[in-house]
């Protein structure tokens, strides 16, 4: 009999009044008696509505059905066969709109908790099982990957399996993308991220780091110079965008890309032991509705400032953060400023003193379907800050573009490539994750890694 509870079972977590001091995991995962009593919420549904909805098509009745029987190593190697990431999936993954939201349990009470499900399979599988991948037999075929993000990653994994000689060139220290240095170690623990980049390594994947295409080398010279068949462009989208209003280069004010690398890459956080201090002061403002304002506002947070606002011109129905994250930004403290709109950032002496904003009202639906925010005459007012974090979104970074003749991209600068194989306008290279579609998501990214992984297999082949 199927357990008919109408509600998830609660993820344990640590209090928001706690966690909003420390870079601890945030929700600390089920245990065996949970997993099993949540997977027994699953009706094993003929039609799979919940595989319809995952990118990447992970047999979610079948894994729930070995976790209820509480045979949670078969059920990660379920889960592994379509995705390469699951302790990542499981906790990033935006499951409320995508599996989650298929699920017929979700009809009448909450869905099953599929995305929890994964990460304790995931988590049960590196506690309990040491595994030595075995190196596959390589065929001596020379792939170029660039960028260690997930769709980077996942293309680099799925091709050494092919039996390819793959080297990923990284042009940070670390690899790992996103993963790494934009979602902080209280969401995503660095720990979990290494591992599995451990696994790629194992597989004879090649990480070179500090290597930035269209510096250290051109994709030319990789393809005509040095032997590469192939080559995968996965480097993200992570040239901040700027609301462009006076006082944006005052001390104090950040791109969140900036702020969020120093905290999770650069350990700020742990000042005086790495040496990336980051002040931000009694009060910050961060600019943005999405997954990477919540992210820098819990960071401020949990930095020691004592109010920390989130400034968004529309109103909370429409913003992109997931709901989840939302939740536990209030829980922890964050001051939601909706419908508030920054015309300037105020400065005493170079440095940030204060951010002026207007109220906005909303109008008729723009471009997006979302309703246009609007400004309401004589609402400026000024909220005292210390620091300001603009988190409006990013794009990718030009630099591939302009170094590669002959790669055609969008107007806003995103690689033209085709959506069922990831070619691009140049013969035997391949783009996906971010640097195509603009911020996404992890799974999406992980997704057209995987599907360029085959092209670029059935490229080579000659197929
Ligand atoms: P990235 O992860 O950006 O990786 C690209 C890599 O390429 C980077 O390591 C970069 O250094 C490298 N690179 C760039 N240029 C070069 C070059 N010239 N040479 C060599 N290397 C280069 N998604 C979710 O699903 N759930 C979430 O909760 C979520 N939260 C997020 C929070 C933050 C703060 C941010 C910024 C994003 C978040 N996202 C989330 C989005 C998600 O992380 C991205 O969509 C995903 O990481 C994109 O993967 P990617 O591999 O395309 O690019
Ligand atoms: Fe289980 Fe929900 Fe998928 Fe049905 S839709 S198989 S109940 S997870």
């Amino acid at each position: 009999m199927p357990n008919m509870a109408l509600e998830k079972v609660k993820m344990p977590e640590q209090p928001g009044d706690v966690r909003n001091k420390n870079f601890k995991e945030v929700t600390t995962g089920y245990d065996e008696k949970m997993a099993i009593e949540e997977a027994t919420r699953c009706l094993n549904c003929k039609h799979k509505p919940c595989v319809g909805g995952c990118p990447v098509k992970v047999r979610i009745p079948e894994f729930i059905e070995k976790m209820a029987q509480g045979e949670f190593e078969e059920a990660y190697q379920i889960i592994k066969t379509t995705n390469s990431l699951p302790a990542v999936c499981g906790r990033v993954c935006p499951q409320e709109t995508q599996c989650e939201s298929k699920c017929v349990r979700g009809i009448k009470g909450e869905s099953v908790g599929i995305g929890r499900l994964e990460r304790f399979a995931a988590d049960y599988h590196m506690a309990h099982v040491n595994d030595k991948l075995e190196k596959p037999e390589c065929n001596g075929i020379k792939v170029a990957v660039i960028g260690s993000g997930p769709a980077g990653l996942t293309c680099a994994g799925d091709l050494a399996k092919l039996g390819y000689k793959v080297t990923v060139f990284e042009a940070f220290h670390v690899a790992g993308g996103v993963l790494m240095y934009g979602i902080p170690q209280f969401r995503l623990p660095k720990e979990i991220v290494q591992k599995e980049i451990e696994s790629l390594k194992q597989l004879g994947v090649d990480i070179q780091t500090n290597m930035v295409a269209g510096r250290a080398f051109s994709i030319e010279e990789l393809m005509n110079e040095q032997g590469y068949k192939a080559v995968f462009i996965g480097s993200g989208a992570g040239l901040p965008s700027f609301m462009k209003i006076p006082g944006e280069n005052l001390n104090g004010v950040y791109s969140a890309n900036e702020f969020l690398t120093r905290i999770n890459l650069m350990k700020a956080y742990k000042f005086p032991d790495y040496d990336t201090p980051i002040k931000v002061g009694k009060s910050a403002a961060i600019v943005g509705g999405g997954n990477v304002a919540m992210d820098a506002a819990r960071c401020a947070k949990r930095l020691g400032a004592e109010n920390v606002y989130i400034i968004y011109r529309r109103s909370e129905k429409e913003m992109p953060a997931r709901l989840e994250e939302v939740h536990h930004a209030k829980d922890e403290g964050i001051i939601f400023k909706m419908l508030t709109n920054p015309t300037q950032i105020i400065g005493e002496e170079g440095c940030v003193s204060g951010i002026e904003c207007v109220d906005m009202e909303l109008g008729e639906p723009d471009a997006s379907g979302r309703r246009r925010p609007v400004a309401v005459k004589g609402s400026e007012h000024i909220i005292d800050v210390d620091t300001v974090v603009i988190a409006i979104g990013q794009s990718p970074n030009p630099l591939i573009k302009s170094t590669t003749k002959g790669l055609e991209t969008k107007p806003w600068g995103g690689i033209e490539a085709d959506e069922e194989t990831g070619a691009t306008s140049i013969k035997g290279v391949f783009a996906g994750g971010d640097a195509v579609t603009g911020a996404a998501t992890v799974i999406l990214a992980m997704g057209a890694g995987k599907t360029a992984a085959a092209a670029i297999d059935k490229y080579i082949k000659g197929e």
